[in-house]
């Protein structure tokens, strides 16, 4: 009412004051209007913006792909020719830089029907590991895959617990995976991963590790939490360090460890087949416990994504080891397309990878502090966490 009755000529300040004012108390059904109208503006807008965001994403995210591949078939093509030049034979193989493995095709695998006694250890290359594995990323409820998984076959144990009768497993292997937020690739891992490592006859369980909390996301500080917590239950040999998203193309890429630290997932789709770079660890990566103790397990200064597995890379080569990889297309893996929604990159870990040798000894499982809810789902344990860089702090190097 005020600045609708004011007189002109009394009007000092006022006068200034936008239309709105002077027609919201007089008329109601314009001033709805206008507001619906204002709402709706602002909520298209908003929509406008949130699907331009995604599209500049998503024309980032190819870019940066095309410009890796460009980059990795340059890298191949370069290597192919200086190997070319050198190799006797010409038999090597292309992804290779840096190759750990032995360089022999594998021994053949035990026939059909094969049988072994339940005090043996079980066989490295059993006759169930058939090769080539079909990949189902179609998404599925985690309920779903309980009743599949367990309908009939109850030595699943709460938990994710499984180990085979017919022999005595190799290796007592503990599948760890960072967790948060990606809830509909967890049962897609959950259906393919599992029937594999039956097949190849490895005691195991999964340890999912979610992060709550606002911070970023810190796979390698998850990682750290998830060794802590499976060691509590069960003396595990060899640690399965395991992307959600990652589904391996062939059963016979066996999931036990290595003399050396080893890098399973070789082959992505997403990066062509192939080896992105050398020091190249991401994805999947497996450790002896013995192996994990000594480098002092993964880094917790890498808050976002990127770096963390460099750095593991870094710590595994202080260490005096060498990285192993599966032979061939043994490493093939798909991965389930997704988006980085509201994740970050980590911009600092240039100058913390700098720093790799230094860090080792002051930041990694000596100095993790945390505070777990632990809860056994039927097939895998769960660990919800929060993480917080007050809980690892990281000493003046
Ligand atoms: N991850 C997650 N939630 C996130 C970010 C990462 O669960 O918000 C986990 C998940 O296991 C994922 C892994 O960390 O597979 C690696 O992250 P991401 O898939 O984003 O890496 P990229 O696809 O770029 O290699
Ligand atoms: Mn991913």
């Amino acid at each position: 009412m005020p600045y609708l009755f004011t007189p002109k000529s009394a009007c000092i300040t006022q006068c200034a004051q936008p239309l709105r004012f002077t027609v919201r108390p007089n008329n109601p059904i314009l001033f709805h209007y206008i507001s619906g109208v204002l709402i709706l503006f602002f909520f298209r807008l908003f929509f406008l913006l949130s699907v331009v965001n995604e599209y500049v994403f998503m024309v980032q995210a190819r870019g940066i792909q095309i410009r890796e591949n460009v980059k990795n078939i340059g890298a191949q093509v370069l290597e192919q020719v200086v190997r070319g030049a050198y190799s006797i034979n010409g038999t090597d193989y292309s992804y290779d830089f840096n190759f750990s493995e032995s360089d022999a095709l594998p021994t053949t695998y035990l026939p059909e029907g094969f049988t072994y006694l339940p005090s043996q250890v079980c066989p490295e290359r059993l006759p169930t590991m058939k090769g080539r594995l079909e990949v189902n990323m179609s998404e599925i409820s985690l309920e779903e895959v309980e009743r599949s998984l367990l309908e009939g076959k109850p030595n699943i144990v709460p938990g994710g617990y499984w180990k085979p009768t017919d022999c005595l497993p190799r290796w007592k292997v503990a599948i760890l995976v960072p967790f948060r937020n990606r809830h509909e690739h967890l049962p897609i891992l959950l259906r393919h991963l599992v029937p594999v490592l039956q097949k190849q006859r490895l005691q195991f369980a999964f340890y999912i590790i979610e992060q709550a909390g606002t911070e970023p996301f810190n796979r390698a500080m998850l990682f750290n939490v998830g060794y802590k917590e499976a060691m509590k239950d069960l003396n595990w040999d060899c640690l399965i360090f395991h992307d959600v998203d990652h589904l391996m193309e062939n059963d016979r890429n066996y999931y036990g460890c290595t003399d050396m630290p080893r890098h399973f997932a070789v082959k992505l789709d997403k990066y062509s087949y192939m080896l992105p770079y050398n020091e190249f660890f991401g994805g999947v990566s497996g450790l002896m416990v013995k192996q994990f103790k000594k480098i002092n397990g993964f880094p917790n200064a890498f808050w976002g994504w990127g770096g963390e597995d460099d750095d593991l890379w870094n710590r595994v080569q202080f260490a005096n080891y060498t990285v192993s990889r599966p032979h061939g297309d043994l490493g093939r893996y798909m991965s389930i397309p997704h988006h980085h929604r509201g994740e970050v990159q980590f911009l600092g870990r240039y100058s913390l990878l700098r720093h790799s040798k230094e860090r080792q000894k002051v930041d990694g499982l000596n100095n993790l502090n945390y505070s777990p809810l632990v809860s056994r789902m039927p097939l895998y344990t769960n660990i919800t966490v929060s993480l917080s860089r007050k809980l690892a702090p990281i000493a003046d190097y």
